[in-house]
């Protein structure tokens, strides 16, 4: 079997970050952050080994990539690093990938009190709707895997707001929970050593449950609506020249796309 590890960053244990602040390389928790998608993509990675695999890639897509020192991760992987895809799931289209996991996700940017939400950006969404549904990045994640690699979700870490979602929606994937969401930046935190331990178990888990897993997707044509933090932004999509849009009001649009591809 092959798999690809996904890491963003907001959803790693440890971590709640700052008001009005997103995870950036020079924000207080980013080194923290750093460090602890580490050991727990390494443990993801022995799980996945101890099973069986014969590969794994490791992306790593948070903000511009970048976000750890690679020669810490299991000399095993290859990395997917750096920025300018076209779609999600960079490099692995020709890799025969057969299931994806996703570490350090976070709630989609409507979550109340979920760990540093957002979608997509934290200084540009109020929400992105497709086909009527809130999405966050697990949704878009999950769709392009189906999509670009035609293979499932099987495990996802991230707060107790994102895993909750995630149980009631996506039934067959395999959750840990990295802490327990009081707040955009509040949390009751499990010691990160213990959310090692337990992504080790829980992709091992994962891996049992494969013949269950379902391909994730959101159907074509894809209806976009998306609320904005800004009215520029808004203002800008309204205006594109490229497709039909609707101004639902100051600050929302909608428009429709022939493939959920246009989109990521
Ligand atoms: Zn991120």
């Amino acid at each position: 079997m092959k798999y690809a590890i996904a890491c963003d960053m907001e959803g790693i244990a440890g971590i709640v970050g700052y008001p009005k602040e997103g995870l950036g390389n020079s924000s207080k928790q980013f080194l923290a952050a750093s460090k602890q998608a580490v050991r727990e993509i390494n443990s993801a990675v022995k799980a996945l080994y101890d099973t069986g695999a014969e590969k794994v890639y490791v992306w790593d897509n948070h903000n511009g990539s970048l976000n750890m020192d690679y020669t810490e991760l299991d000399t095993r992987v290859d990395i997917i690093a750096g920025v300018g895809a076209k779609h999600r799931w960079p490099g692995l289209y020709d890799k025969d990938i057969d299931a994806v996991l996703l570490l350090g996700y976070h709630p989609k940017a409507d979550t109340f009190a979920g760990i540093l939400t957002h979608t997509c950006s934290s200084v540009t969404y109020q929400y992105i709707k497709m086909n009527g549904v809130s999405v966050g990045e697990v949704e878009i994640d999950a769709a392009s895997a189906t999509r670009l690699l035609g293979a499932p979700l099987i495990f996802i870490a991230g707060d107790s707001k994102l895993v909750k979602q995630i149980n009631d929606d996506m039934p067959w994937v395999s959750t840990v929970i990295t802490k327990e969401a009081l707040g955009r930046n509040l949390a009751v935190l499990k010691h990160p050593s213990r959310v090692v331990d337990e992504i080790f178990i829980g992709v091992k888990e994962a891996v049992a449950n494969m013949d269950k897993a379902l391909l994730y997707d959101i159907a074509d044509p894809v209806t976009v609506e998306a609320r904005f933090l800004r009215l520029e932004d808004a203002e800008a999509v309204y205006n594109s020249k490229s497709k039909d849009v609707e101004l639902l009001d100051a600050f929302t649009v909608r428009y429709t796309v022939k493939s959920f591809l246009e989109l990521y």
